[in-house]
């Protein structure tokens, strides 16, 4: 999605490697604090503001919505039992993040709200072309989304489960991610359907790459991130023991359990420590206004009489 995007904007693709670069600096010094934070249990939370934008929105239920932010926040936490079945060759590199994250309790004007919208849309499907993000496009347009993290749950067209925005990559009333509604926990997507899709998208929210690089295999391509394994392209269903590729060829092989890969979501197991490091950095240092956000406190109402 960045390339496509970059195509049309070369000075938006010069801003991109320079805050990057910028990024990369800082995340030197966040790794530095950052086991300091995790022995005092801090915690980071974000309002979440989920919008359903479908014919027939009702069919995403509020429990669902529940399973998928506590699928959400047992990810991030670190806490998945599923952890069990990371290898044990990996399993020094699986980190809990301190991200968490809640239900907005209030509209942008103040008023009550559950944290989710429904919106009855006359489009069938959506697509990458952000048209799920605006009312006058067929979609709900976003929250604040210096207040909210916007997460749009629609149908999606040609098989795409969902995508992202990074930090500072064009429109600030466009930041947030879309999700496929078959993705959501007990959804129809057939070994897509535990809600790891919304964890995918959430690492690329918070500055995250794709584990292969994007490269085609080249292998030149990279993440950013050095506790990853060099990957020549993405994984596909569900590999077990030790899998090599040619970008690398020995050792302990490539993380296909790396949620920034494509396996099914019951082989997507973990983040990395440096993962970990460079989200909660991205968080203070693009997304930090997420933090002083109100959104998850309940709205006071008082009588009038
Ligand atoms: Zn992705
Ligand atoms: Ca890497």
């Amino acid at each position: 999605r960045l390339d496509s995007l970059f195509e049309k904007n070369s000075s938006l693709r010069e801003r991109f490697e320079q805050n990057r670069d910028r990024f990369n600096l800082r995340l030197q010094q966040r790794k530095r604090i950052s086991q300091r934070e995790e022995n005092a249990g801090i915690t980071y939370t974000i309002p979440v503001v989920f919008h359903i934008v479908l014919s027939d929105p009702s069919v995403v239920t509020d429990e669902q919505i529940q399973a998928q932010l506590d699928k959400l926040n047992n990810v991030f936490s670190g806490i998945n039992a599923d952890s069990s079945s990371i290898p044990s060759w990996f399993k020094p590199l699986f980190a809990k993040s301190k991200i968490r994250f809640c239900l907005a309790q209030r509209t942008p004007d103040g008023a009550p709200s559950t944290g989710i919208t429904r919106t009855v849309s006359s489009s069938n499907s959506f697509t990458y072309d952000d048209k799920v993000k605006y009312a006058n496009s067929g979609g709900n347009n976003s929250w604040n989304t210096n207040d909210y993290y916007n997460v749009w749950i629609c149908r999606l067209s040609n098989d795409l489960l969902g995508y992202a925005t990074f930090p500072e990559d064009g429109d600030v009333d466009a930041q947030g991610v879309v999700i496929d509604y078959r993705s959501l926990p007990g959804g129809g997507y057939a070994n897509y359907n535990t809600g790891k899709t919304l964890c995918h998208e959430t690492g690329h929210y918070f500055n995250l790459y794709h584990i292969w690089g994007d490269d085609n295999g080249a292998c030149t391509g990279t993440d950013y991130v050095d506790d990853t394994p060099n990957q020549a392209n993405s994984s596909t269903g569900c590999s077990s023991g030790i899998k090599t590729d040619r970008c690398t060829t020995g050792g302990n092989g490539i993380m296909y359990q790396n949620y920034m890969d494509y396996s099914y979501d019951a082989c997507l197991l973990m983040f990395t420590t440096e993962q970990v490091e460079r989200m909660e950095s991205a968080l203070l240092t693009y997304r930090s206004s997420l933090l002083s956000s109100q959104a998850c406190t309940p709205v006071t109402l008082y009588n009038n009489d």
